[in-house]
């Protein structure tokens, strides 16, 4: 405000349309995306939502230097306090405890097609999550969403099987430590934020992948 220049803040999409700086933002919890022009100026100021763009490499280094500025406040902010620590119902599971997730998503198909993947997940011993349309169809309960209106997590090894990888879910398991992606849309956003991604069907995949952990376990034996 100080500098009198336009602010936009959480934008998912910025565009120059001749000289009209456009911004997109979301509004009504990510129903509506909204696009507003800017008010004409010599410079703007933009924030974007986390994991919204992808990080391009500069074309030449940059030589930047970060540069320590003090805070000004001297009292202590007491707009967050902890409170209490929830632990899930019993019978429920911790998915941000867990050190393997396998996240399904709509290309499971069907409810009767989740023992298979529950599975693959044991036998990695890690346990199943999800994406929002799993929960909302009742097949697995709430404390198994991953995302921005569920759980954010951040295991050893996230293995999503049939999730496009909107960022409502990106966001709630992007900083796994590895992350490997089955899909068989070669052009499913997840392969963007995954270490490894197969460009196959699930249910030929997972079989496969059950397989060699078994065929693993039992050299080891
Ligand atoms: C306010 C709000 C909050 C939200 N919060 C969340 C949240 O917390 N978490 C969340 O996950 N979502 C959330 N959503 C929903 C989100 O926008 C997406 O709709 C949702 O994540 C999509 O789930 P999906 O990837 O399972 O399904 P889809 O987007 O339908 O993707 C299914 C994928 O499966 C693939 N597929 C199909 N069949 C196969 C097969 N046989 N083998 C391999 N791949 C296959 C398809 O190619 C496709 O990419 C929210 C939405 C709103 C509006």
């Amino acid at each position: 405000a100080a500098m009198k220049i336009p602010l936009a803040t959480d934008c998912i999409d910025l565009a120059f349309e001749g000289d009209a700086f456009i911004v997109t933002r979301q509004m009504y919890g990510g129903k509506v995306n909204v696009r507003a022009v800017l008010r004409k100026s010599e410079s703007y100021m933009v924030t974007v939502r986390q994991a919204a763009f992808q990080a391009q490499k500069p074309p030449v280094p940059m030589n930047g230097q970060i540069e320590e500025i003090p805070s000004p406040l001297t009292e202590e902010i007491t707009t967050k306090r902890f409170i209490e620590y929830v632990l899930p119902p019993p019978g429920g599971v911790d998915i941000t405890a867990a050190e393997v997730l396998v996240g399904i998503g709509r290309g499971i198909k069907d409810q009767s097609n989740i023992p298979l993947v529950e599975e693959l997940a044991k036998s990695l011993g890690g346990v199943l999550a999800c994406s929002r349309p799993i929960v909302d169809k009742g097949w697995l309960p709430s404390d198994r969403q991953v995302g921005t209106s569920g759980k954010t997590v951040k295991p050893k090894l996230y293995i999503a099987l049939g999730i496009s990888g909107a960022f409502q879910h990106v966001l709630g398991m992007k900083n796994s430590d590895l992350i490997i992606a089955v899909n068989k849309d070669p052009k499913a956003p997840i392969f963007s934020f995954s270490d490894y991604g197969v460009v196959e069907d699930l249910f030929k995949i997972v079989p496969v992948l059950k397989n060699k952990i078994s065929e693993l376990k039992t050299q080891k034996a």
